[in-house]
């Protein structure tokens, strides 16, 4: 890692972006995403990863990589955060769920773009601290619950698009249900331990579902089972 937090949080953030970009366009030809979008760019740039990382990795806020945030869980890698927003692709009014919610920092970006982000953290403790980072930095269109998002959220569903931040063994069902048709979910598929799949899964206007394979990525696993 070479990037440090020595400047500014605003220089270090607009280096990070660049390098994000960078990356976007390099993945291109896998992804189908060859371009960061002016809307993500600044979705990106409104939002401080140093509020969201612990105090021991402040050094790092803005380096291209995931961090660690306690309970084993992690903070994802920029480029993943910006290449997931992007294929969800969200419009302004959209209403979207978050699986794993962890730090927080991936629903305040998507809450930088839509009008109603919900998103299910598995683990107490990272829910309170997220809620709390949140209302730190008034973003108010983000609720927080805690259980296993794999049920999905049935009283806000159907979602224009959903998210999973944590890598499942097998698509859950429940999620391609709440999805609106139009819809669109992105989620790591695979075994922990090991690189997965990252999957984006369609509903057309007929409700059938398609879905392809974009790139390797590591992401912790959905654990299916109270904390
Ligand atoms: N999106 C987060 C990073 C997620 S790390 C961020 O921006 O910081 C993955 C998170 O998924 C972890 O916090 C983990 O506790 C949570 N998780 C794992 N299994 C889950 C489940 N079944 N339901 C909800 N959250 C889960």
């Amino acid at each position: 890692m070479v990037d440090c937090l020595d400047e500014a949080p605003e220089t270090a953030r607009q280096a990070l972006l660049e390098r994000v970009a960078a990356e976007i366009r390099e993945t291109g030809e896998a992804t189908g995403c060859c371009e960061l979008s002016g809307r993500v760019w600044h979705a990106l740039a409104a939002v401080p990863r140093h509020r969201f990382v612990p105090d021991e990795q402040q050094k790092w806020a803005y380096a291209n990589t995931p961090l660690p945030i306690g309970r084993g869980q992690t903070i994802s890698q920029p480029f993943i955060v910006a290449l997931m927003t992007e294929l969800l692709a969200p419009a302004p009014g959209a209403t979207l769920l978050e699986i794993g919610t962890g730090s927080g920092y991936q629903a305040a970006v998507l809450a930088q773009l839509v009008r109603q982000v919900y998103s299910i953290e598995r683990i107490p403790e990272l829910a309170r601290a997220a809620a709390q980072r949140l209302r730190e930095l008034s973003i108010d269109n983000v609720e927080i619950r805690v259980g296993d998002g794999a049920q999905g959220w049935k009283e806000h569903a159907p979602f224009d698009g959903i998210m999973v931040t944590a890598a499942a063994l097998a698509v859950p069902p429940a999620l391609v249900q709440q999805l609106k048709p139009g819809g669109r979910l992105v989620i790591p598929v695979g075994e922990p331990g090991r690189t997965q799949d990252l999957q984006v899964i369609d509903k057309d206007q007929q409700g059938a579902v398609f879905s392809r394979s974009l790139l390797p990525v590591v992401f912790v696993p959905l654990i299916q089972s109270p904390a």
